[in-house]
């Protein structure tokens, strides 16, 4: 038996743990040291620094991440766009071109356009749930394909098994940020994807006290990648290595339950008069529910959406008084955590877009997006329902 045989549960707790254990250390003991002593007889190969991701720390994260990805390697790194900016200039170059999701993260829809465009790397957003429409955007300079699991914040669930399968007919890199699917419930290195990331500030970290990403794949393109996270200074400081390898070992516990609460939050927005529509991959409402049963583990994620019942006009003013009203979730961006989280996208991560092109993109100004947290559902969905009320 090896680490990679075990149950992920098995693996979070387990895997990539230093043998022998540090002092015997039962847990993890932080390296906070910049840098290593150098043998002799060492190349620079053998030289440890932070800046280059290989102290003890990230040596024993990197192992643990991978395992439960099913990956060769993993790297972590200081943020989550630091992960999705360092996967992305390490695969891609002048004159390169990229096929991306149509509704991606803010921060990497505005590296696509903004900085990598100014760099010569050119591309063309897909919808990533309709694979015949792809082999038309082609260019002989098409380089990688780049989707999420579930968009923001409409938990769109694209045909993921069909990116992977599109990318190797075409010899693309196919990349997926899998940060609101976790490991737990999907696996995009069994699908045939290159490269996982994740904002590992969110769920695979869980407790809103650090930033941090992650990236996973085959140990050549991890290695690249590692070259251009050592000069571009994106690596993960000890103690947040530390953090971030504690939440891990929870994830499963965590997610599974935020799962099943956000099912039952989602049921009872869904059946309340004063929602109009809810957002949910677990809903058999939903247009990607049946995808989604296919392709997640135990659970349907703990992100979902809502748009409430409004006057045209009003839906700004009525959702500030929903959310004014509610004694538990925090109006807080960001996702994962033991507390649930509203945001209101229409004035919050989707203001920025012209209000034509937001709801064009089903972003109503009457929408509420929420991180389902670690509450109890029971209090969680009373307090909505009070609030409703
Ligand atoms: C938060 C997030 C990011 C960016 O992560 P940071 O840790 O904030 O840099 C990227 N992708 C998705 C899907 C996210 O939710």
């Amino acid at each position: 038996m090896s680490d990679h045989d075990d149950h992920q549960d098995t693996q979070l707790v387990h895997a990539g743990e230093p043998r022998p254990r540090f002092g015997g250390a039962v847990t993890m003991p932080v390296f906070q040291s910049s840098t290593f002593e150098h043998h002799a007889e060492g190349g620079y190969d053998d030289v440890r620094y932070l800046r280059l991701s290989n102290s003890p720390n990230h040596d024993a994260l990197h192992r643990k991440l991978a395992t439960i990805e099913g990956g060769e390697a993993a790297l972590v790194t200081a943020s989550g766009m630091a992960a999705v900016s360092a996967a992305l200039l390490a695969t891609l170059g002048p004159g390169d071109h990229v096929l991306a999701q149509r509704t991606l993260y803010g921060g990497t829809h505005d590296l696509f356009t903004g900085m990598l465009a100014r760099w010569g790397v050119a591309h063309d957003f897909i919808d990533a749930a309709e694979p015949e429409a792809w082999e038309a955007a082609l260019r002989p300079t098409t380089r990688a394909i780049y989707v999420e699991a579930l968009t923001n914040p409409l938990l769109e669930v694209a045909d993921l098994p069909a990116v992977a399968r599109f990318a190797r007919a075409h010899g693309l890199v196919s990349l997926i940020d899998a940060t609101f699917a976790t490991p737990v419930l999907l696996r995009p290195i069994a699908l045939g994807f290159d490269l996982v990331l994740h904002s590992a500030t969110k769920y695979l970290n869980g407790h809103s006290d650090l930033v941090a990403g992650a990236i996973i794949g085959g140990a050549a393109r991890v290695e690249e990648i590692r070259h251009t996270l050592n000069l571009l200074g994106g690596s993960l400081d000890p103690h947040a290595c530390f953090l971030l390898h504690r939440g891990l070992k929870t994830l499963g516990v965590r997610v599974r339950r935020q799962c099943a609460s956000a099912l039952a939050v989602a049921t009872a927005l869904h059946e309340h008069p004063a929602v109009q529509r809810v957002h949910y991959p677990g809903l058999p409402s939903h247009p990607g529910h049946e995808r989604a049963k296919a392709l997640l583990h135990g659970g349907f994620g703990a992100m979902l959406s809502f748009d409430l019942r409004a006057e045209p006009g009003h839906e700004v003013e009525v959702v500030r008084r929903f959310v004014s009203r509610l004694r538990l979730p925090v109006d807080a961006p960001s996702l994962g955590g033991p507390e649930t989280l509203v945001t209101r996208p229409a004035v919050t991560s989707h203001a920025g877009l012209d209000p034509e092109v937001r709801r064009g993109l089903g972003i109503g100004d009457g929408l509420v997006r929420m991180s389902v947290g670690l509450e109890d559902p029971a209090d969680l969905v009373a307090d909505l329902q009070q609030a409703l009320g």
